[in-house]
């Protein structure tokens, strides 16, 4: 039993959009929660700023070559600093660590937050690729450790709140999308679009791999793959719907046909604090919902012609085994490929579809097994754009 006063939190990734929002969550309720540990990839500036400001026992930097740089920086504090992948492994099984915030990007999240599962730590998860590539090998380690896994993510988030309090099984998930900056384009427009167009989230401030991911909707059809996993639901017990304010965040419809949604300003620190306070709700100074000011939500048919990802993710959810590692390995080099104009939007449905179809299928995946299959769609994928 946790005697401790306050919550030690490792943030992986605390210069990222979410990391710098659970630092501003931690800031306002000090008193509750510490930040133990923090991490990044390469910003050396905002990790030392960060540190200096929060005191947390350790810092890692998962780029080596920064180490000295972090090391320099922080001499005169009594703040420990290690660099490189397999001390992030390390550090979130130090035994005071109560909350893991998995709020890395991408595939290099999966093993950090598997070995924060097998020290039995609490996971708040945002790092939404990892059950994407290995849910069910997540979830079965999680039964095995007693590791509480708590979704971030905002539509997991509401799911969660509409499920506190319920018995009785799911009967479906309203999972809501904003649609993304390009909604109402057509095809001929959508395949004219630039990165800086699909830069420009309506809604949302986020980092700029999940703001191309929403832009295409892979975004959503990753939730799917998430949500079958979180909550333990069949892809069609799924429905995604475009709700263009964001301001129902998602919904639970029951047995009895009664619908739960939980609504509230698009603001990532809510989910954020109520994974960590989880199962209280803690005062916040956020901004309040006025519906008034909002005065219509509207909702929406997804459509699949234009948006072929989330047919995609729909698609690698039904034949499972490691297609949905095989669909986000694609999908991270054709994000990054058309973040760095090598590829253009629509392009990025196409090499995903056949690196799909090109990537040795493996119908009951191994941890090793996930690791060749992401090797090996990525060179496909690679090769495809080239
Ligand atoms: P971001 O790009 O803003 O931040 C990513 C963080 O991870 C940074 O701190 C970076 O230093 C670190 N990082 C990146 N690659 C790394 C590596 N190889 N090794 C170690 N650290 C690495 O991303 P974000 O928008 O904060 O998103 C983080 C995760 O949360 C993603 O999985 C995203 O899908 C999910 N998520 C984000 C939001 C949001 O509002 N930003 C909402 C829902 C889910
Ligand atoms: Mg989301």
């Amino acid at each position: 039993m946790n005697t401790k006063e306050r919550k030690r939190i490792a943030i992986l990734g605390s210069t990222g959009s979410i990391g710098t929002q659970a630092l501003q969550v931690i800031a306002e309720h000090s008193d509750l929660y510490e930040a133990y540990v923090l991490t990044a990839n390469n910003n050396v500036e905002l990790l030392v700023e960060q540190a200096r400001s929060f005191l947390p026992e350790a810092v890692v930097i998962a780029n080596e070559e920064k180490y000295v740089q972090v090391r320099d920086a922080l001499a005169d504090l009594p703040i420990k600093v290690y660099a490189g992948a397999d001390a992030l492994c390390q550090i979130v099984q130090e035994k005071p660590v109560d909350i893991v915030l998995a709020a890395m990007v991408g595939y290099a999240g999966l093993r950090p937050t598997m070995n924060a599962i097998r020290a039995g730590k609490t996971i708040a998860l945002a790092n939404k690729e990892t059950l994407v590539v290995a849910g069910e090998l997540i979830n079965r380690l999680a039964d095995e450790y007693h590791a509480d896994i708590l979704p971030v993510d905002s539509e997991h988030s509401a799911i969660f709140q509409c499920l506190a309090g319920e018995v009785s099984p799911i009967e479906k998930i309203i999972l809501t999308a904003s649609g993304g900056p390009f909604r109402t384009l057509t095809l001929e427009q959508l395949a004219m679009v630039t990165k800086e167009q699909a830069l420009k989230h309506p809604n949302w401030s986020m980092g700029a791999k999940i703001t191309i991911d929403s832009a295409s909707m892979m975004n959503k059809g990753f939730e799917v793959i998430e949500a079958r996993w979180l909550f333990g639901v069949a892809p069609e017990q799924i429905q995604v719907v475009v709700h263009p304010q964001s301001i129902v965040h998602s919904a639970v419809q029951f047995a009895d046909g009664a619908v739960k949604a939980q609504m509230g300003m698009p603001d990532m620190r809510l989910p954020i604090q109520y994974a960590f306070s989880y199962p209280l709700r803690l005062k916040s100074s956020f901004e309040r919902l006025d519906l008034f000011r909002i005065s219509e939500l509207t909702f929406e048919q997804p459509d699949t012609h234009r948006f072929r990802n989330l047919s995609l993710a729909y698609e690698a959810l039904r034949r499972g085994g490691n297609m949905p590692c095989i669909l986000n390995a694609a999908n991270e080099v054709t994000n990054r490929a058309f973040l760095e104009d090598r590829i253009g939007f629509l392009q990025m449905s196409d090499v995903i579809e056949t690196v799909m179809q090109k990537a040795p299928f493996v119908a009951s995946p191994t941890y090793e097994d996930y690791m060749q299959t992401d090797a090996e769609a990525r060179r496909i994928a690679t090769n495809c754009i080239a």
